[in-house]
């Protein structure tokens, strides 16, 4: 398992166990071994028909591990709460959920009850994210932050304004200075006092991918002069003690715990300034950019890794605070974050199916000399294919791959003129194929066809080049014998995966195993973002869900909840078609269609019965590549 960094990025929830599957410890490594879950066996119990006892599910499958969210959450309030305590704070830290990382409804629903014991609330940034923080938040803690951010008009600030009104602890953060004039206007006519914050723009800039919200470029947030004159209107509003909040984001994947520190120290500053000049402030938020260790590196070097933390996070942002607030005799903030990736990314693994794999050429017996030939009729060619047939004889690999290449120019142009035929063309390319695997010179590399579409399911792999880990989950006791790149469904040369993580171009596999038997992979740590941003490319769905907890059965686990993945009427509708209409009028088509083709009406009648259940199975089945014998 080495080989695959598991214990470097898996830890302490992910692990390979003595049977060479991927184990899963849900409460973090304080589980005891018994109780570890074996993901092989949730995919057997996912995937087997109904009769055998399975829930007969197809993949690919986002496996969810509601304790792993639980374990997320509590570890991150409890490194705050060490540092708080360490530091002698005069405050605590109360965070936030940010819903857009994935607004999964029972995501959402386990955050809201797993933090209310220590009042975790949600971030929105639209109205929809409004809509659902606020219902969910109707079962949370009283006290929860609903921070609501985004680019904002009447309506969403009405939802923002009527949440107050229902007793949540909504905060409307200023992102455009436009919004205050609503904000005032709205609160008054509907007679609400609203809680406000605002977002500043820090000049402390992160440098990777993810920094491009930072700085004094950035997208978002009040510029110095904006933040001056918004205090100035709320003064003259009356409403100065109304602004209790500053927020700011570095961006995501803070790389160190000095660039935390550097902006927010900077952001402490300014949250004097507010409370010199008169604001009611009481709450610090910190943003998201808590990160995760997606190459199992701990290196901080690229945007794959961070050099810290859950517990340094915290103690640098309480450090940074308290030392600011000190200096300038200012009383604690609450200290807020907004940590959407660090939450979620541990809790789900995304499973799926390797359907077949290139074949690379056995070194014996492939190619009939009788078909090549045709080479001697021609001066050129047999003196190309001369000097091919010396050079491996002395094993000379340049010359080889010179002369090869020459070889096969020569007969495409042949081809293209229409000299040569298709199966002349195929034995000069399986003689070429041949001698450069008998050198050592051919590309060991094999493509692994997948069951999956990149662009549903890992969007960010294809959109920014961002890697997760992707490991068999079993067969972690036998040597990979092969390397393989993964090539998806899609009918599109992006849907591909040829870069992995710690620098590697492919990936090592196992063979297939020609006698049918199974090969599963998982992508693990992509909780956050990867669902939220998926589209249909090809029409291809999201895939089934299932939650997982542990129990003490035979197996350990129980499988919770189970949704079938959408179905090709599913998708079919999310880009406008009807299928209960392109279903009938399919129908209708073959009842015509049979009706006169004068056979027997018995034999119509049952070929017509066969079209239409076929019909039928393929709009309600997932698009993806059925694997198990047709039903
Ligand atoms: N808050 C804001 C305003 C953001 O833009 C983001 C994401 O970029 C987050 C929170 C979540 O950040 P992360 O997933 O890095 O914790």
């Amino acid at each position: 398992s080495s080989l695959y960094r598991i214990d470097g990025w898996g830890a302490p929830y992910f692990t390979a166990n003595p049977s060479g599957n991927i184990s899963v410890r849900p409460h973090g490594s304080n589980t005891l071994p018994h109780q570890d879950i074996d993901l092989l066996k949730v995919v057997k119990k996912v995937t087997d028909p109904k009769p055998l006892g399975g829930l007969g599910l197809n993949l690919p499958v986002i496996v969810r591990f509601p304790d792993v969210l639980k374990n997320r959450l509590e570890s991150l309030q409890s490194a705050f709460d060490s540092a708080v305590q360490s530091q002698g704070y005069d405050s605590h830290y109360q965070g936030v959920y940010p819903v857009k990382c994935n607004q999964d409804r029972f995501i959402v629903e386990d955050i809201v009850n797993f933090g209310s014991g220590f009042r975790f609330g949600l971030e929105a940034g639209s109205k929809p994210e409004i809509l659902l923080a606020m219902s969910c938040l109707c079962k949370g803690n009283r006290e929860a932050f609903l921070v609501c951010n985004g680019f904002k008009d009447v309506e969403y600030i009405s939802l923002a304004l009527l949440g107050r009104k229902l007793a949540l602890n909504t905060v409307i953060v200023l992102e455009q200075e436009e919004e205050l004039d609503l904000v005032i206007d709205l609160s008054r006519k509907m007679n609400v006092r609203p809680v406000i914050g605002l977002r500043a723009k820090l000049r402390t800039k992160h440098s990777g991918h993810f920094g491009a919200t930072s700085g004094e470029k950035g997208k978002f947030g009040l510029t110095s002069r904006q933040i001056v004159r918004v205090v100035r209107k709320l003064g003259e509003s009356g409403m100065l003690d109304c602004l209790q909040l500053l927020h700011f984001h570095i961006g995501s994947q803070i790389p160190s715990t000095e660039l935390l520190s550097d902006g927010v120290g900077e952001a402490a500053q300014l949250y004097c300034e507010l409370v010199r000049l008169g604001a009611g402030m009481k709450v610090i938020d910190v943003g998201g950019g808590l990160g995760i260790d997606y190459d199992g590196s701990k290196s901080g070097e690229t945007d794959l890794s961070v050099g810290y933390t859950l517990e340094e996070y915290a103690e640098a942002v309480v450090g940074s605070v308290r030392s600011v607030c000190d200096r300038r005799s200012v009383k604690h903030p609450v200290i807020c974050s907004e940590s959407g990736r660090a939450i979620v990314s541990h809790h789900s693994v995304l499973i799926f199916e390797v359907v077949s794999a290139s074949k690379p050429m056995a070194l014996a017996h492939q190619v009939n000399h009788d078909d090549i030939n045709f080479l001697l009729e021609s001066e050129e060619a047999r003196d190309d294919y001369e000097e091919l047939y010396a050079a491996v004889m002395r094993g000379d690999q340049e010359s080889c791959l010179f002369y090869s290449d020459k070889l096969k120019q020569r007969c495409v142009e042949g081809f293209k003129e229409g000299v040569l035929s298709i199966e002349q063309l195929a034995s000069v390319d399986g003689l070429c194929e041949w001698v450069l695997k008998s050198i050592g010179a051919s590309d060991p590399v094999q493509t692994y066809n997948v069951n999956l579409s990149v662009f549903t399911s890992i969007p960010d792999l294809w959109g920014i080049d961002q890697l997760f880990p992707i490991v068999p989950i079993h067969k972690l006791d036998q040597r990979p014998m092969a390397r393989g790149i993964l090539s998806d469904l899609t009918c599109d040369s992006d849907g591909k995966i040829d870069k992995f993580i710690g620098g590697q171009s492919s990936l090592p596999l196992h063979e297939l195993d020609g006698g049918g038997g199974k090969y599963f992979l998982g992508m693990f740590l992509g909780g956050a973002y990867e669902e939220a941003l998926g589209g249909v490319h090809n029409l291809f769905g999201g895939p089934s869900v299932v939650r997982v907890s542990q129990s003490d059965g035979p197996h350990s686990f129980a499988v919770t909840r189970a949704v079938p993945g959408q179905s090709s009427a599913d998708v079919l509708r999310a880009v406008q078609h009807e299928p209960e209409i392109m279903f009938q009028s399919l129908k209708h088509r073959a009842e015509k269609v049979m009706h006169t083709k004068g056979g027997g009406e018995d034999e119509d009648d049952e070929e017509l019965n066969n079209v239409v259940a076929c019909l039928d199975r393929s709009f309600n089945n997932m698009p993806y590549l059925a694997t198990e014998q047709a039903s």
